[in-house]
C-alpha cells in the first residue's frame, strides 16, 4: 500500500523532471508525516525514504524518540513559537519555517555545539499565500543577511506555501515568484541551494519552476483524517 504510493510519487517526480529537462536527483522528496504514526514512518523508511517533515513539535518529538534506531533526517516545517526553539534546535536537522530574526537567533544559540549547524530555509509569504506565516518579500533580503551571519545556522534557501490553486498556470506563476526571490538573494549569497516548494497537489508546477525539495504528505500516506491531539497550534489551512 504505502510502497505503491511511494513508487507513484517517485515516478511523478521523475516525470516532472523529465518534462522540464531536469535531473531527477535534483529534486529531494520530503515525506510529510504529520498525524502519521511511527510505524508508518518505519514502513516508508523500508521503501527507501529517510527524510521526514513534521509540523507539531510534541508529536514530532514522540516519533523521533520512537525511531532513534533508524538514520532518519528530520525537518521541522510548521509555525515556530519562541518557547519551542530549544527542542527544535536540539532534535532536528532542518527547519523550513523561519520567518523572523528573533526565532533564528534563538535556534542558533540553542543549537548544540557538537552538532553541525542547523539547516534553515526562510519561509516567504508571496502574495495570496494560504499561510499567514512567512516574512514579506520586502523583509527578505535583510532577514537573509542576518540569518546567514548566525553561527549555529546554515542558511540554505527559501520555503513557500502558496494558496491551493488547481490551475497549473496559476501554480507556476506563484512558484516562479518564489524562485525569483531566491535568485535575487543568490547574487549576494551564492551558497543558497534550496527551494522548498510543492506539495501533493502542485509538485509538478513547483518542479517546473525550480523546486529542489517537494514536501509531500497526502500523496504518500493518503488523506489526513484526524486532528493531532495536543497539537501546538492549528497550523495553516493546508495542515
Ligand atoms: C501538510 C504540509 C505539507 C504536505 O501537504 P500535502 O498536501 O498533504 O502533500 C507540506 N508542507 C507543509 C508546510 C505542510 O504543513
Amino acid at each position: 500500500m504505502l510502497a505503491d504510493k511511494y513508487d507513484k510519487v517517485r515516478r511523478q517526480i521523475s516525470h516532472a523532471c523529465r518534462d522540464c529537462g531536469r535531473a531527477p536527483e535534483s529534486v529531494q522528496l520530503l515525506a510529510v508525516s504529520k498525524t502519521r504514526n511511527a510505524n508508518e514512518i518505519r514502513q516508508l523508511y523500508a521503501c527507501g525514504q529517510a527524510a521526514f517533515g513534521e509540523n507539531y513539535l510534541q508529536e514530532a518529538l514522540d516519533k523521533i524518540d520512537a525511531l532513534q534506531d533508524l538514520p532518519l533526517e528530520w525537518h521541522f516545517i510548521g509555525p515556530i513559537q519562541s518557547n519551542k526553539t530549544r527542542a527544535i534546535a536540539e532534535r532536528f536537522d532542518w527547519v523550513h519555517s523561519v520567518d523572523r530574526l528573533k526565532i533564528a537567533r534563538r535556534l542558533s544559540e540553542q543549537r548544540p555545539a557538537d552538532r553541525l549547524p542547523l539547516n534553515v530555509c526562510l519561509q516567504v509569504n508571496i502574495s495570496s499565500e494560504a499561510s499567514k506565516s512567512g516574512c514579506s518579500v520586502e523583509e527578505l533580503p535583510e532577514l537573509a543577511r542576518a540569518v546567514d551571519a548566525l553561527p549555529g545556522l546554515r542558511l540554505r534557501g527559501l520555503m513557500a506555501i502558496p494558496a491551493a490553486a488547481t490551475d497549473p498556470q496559476q501554480q507556476r506563476h506563484t512558484f516562479a515568484q518564489v524562485r525569483t526571490q531566491l535568485e535575487t538573494l543568490q547574487s549576494e549569497l551564492p551558497q543558497l541551494d534550496t527551494l522548498s516548494m510543492g506539495m501533493s497537489g502542485d509538485l509538478e508546477a513547483a518542479i517546473a519552476e525550480g523546486a529542489t525539495l517537494v514536501r509531500v504528505g497526502t500523496a504518500l500516506f493518503g488523506p489526513r483524517t484526524y486532528a493531532t491531539p495536543g497539537a501546538d497550534t492549528p497550523a495553516t489551512p493546508n495542515a
